[in-house]
């Protein structure tokens, strides 16, 4: 596994990207700077690591746009310390920017075989999460609960119960609601019952699969 000057130079230009599209954060700013996207990536799609797309990964499942990690990074307004929930691990990318802000992740994948992949990936990359699940992210992690944020990397046709419940009081939910086309959506909890919700910008997801789906693993 290689991340050569080349590399860190094309991080470079993928960072005043972002910056023009309004990612300003310089922790996540600087995070993306350290992380070797392409080693995420299947080796053959190297070249597209560094330009700001979505791109497919294992399980027909995709790595989310640079754009998109740095965007809800920033929303989450994390601390060092923050204990996080992140639903859909996928490739692990978003994952990496997490541990690498000093949040201490817990992360749900429901696809068994990425699930794997990246489970071997993290700790040889250096950003371990405190705890990886192969499970239902509708469900969350009520044994590790409340968390200080929580990121959804998955389109949600609805905002999962017991999401909202293993939210502390005073963090910041974000996730992307909708079926096709999502709106990125901002939850903060005001006190035990009540939440305030901020609709952002449209954005693109794969599917967050229903209970119904899983039962038809
Ligand atoms: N953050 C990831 C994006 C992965 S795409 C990255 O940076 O690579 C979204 C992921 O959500 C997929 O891997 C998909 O399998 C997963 N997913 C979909 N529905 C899920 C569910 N109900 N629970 C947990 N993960 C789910």
């Amino acid at each position: 596994m290689k991340d050569t000057f080349k590399h860190q130079g094309l991080r470079n230009r993928l960072i005043a990207v972002l910056e023009s599209k309004g990612v300003t954060d310089h922790a996540v700013l600087s995070a993306i700077k350290q992380i070797p996207r392409h080693l995420y990536m299947d080796a053959s799609f190297e070249e597209y690591a560094y330009k700001d797309v979505a791109f497919p990964i294992v399980a027909n499942q995709t790595i989310s746009q640079p754009y998109t990690v740095g965007f809800q990074s920033q929303l989450l307004e994390i601390k060092p310390g923050d204990k996080v929930l992140e639903i859909g691990t996928g490739s692990g990318y978003q994952t990496s920017v997490l541990v690498s802000l000093g949040a201490h992740v817990y992360t749900i994948e429901r696809q068994q075989e990425l699930f794997k992949k990246t489970e071997r990936l993290l700790p040889l990359m250096g950003y371990k999460p405190k705890y990886m699940s192969f499970g239902d992210g509708y469900k969350g992690l009520p044994q590790f609960a409340p968390f200080d944020k929580i990121i959804v990397t998955c389109g949600a046709p609805f905002i999962p119960k017991p999401l909202l419940a293993q939210l502390k009081v005073g963090g910041r939910m974000v996730i992307p609601v909708g079926n096709t086309e999502q709106m990125m959506t901002l939850i903060t909890r005001k006190s035990p019952k009540e939440f305030d919700k901020q609709v952002i910008e449209a954005c693109a997801f794969v599917p967050m699969l229903t209970d119904k789906k899983l039962k038809d693993w």
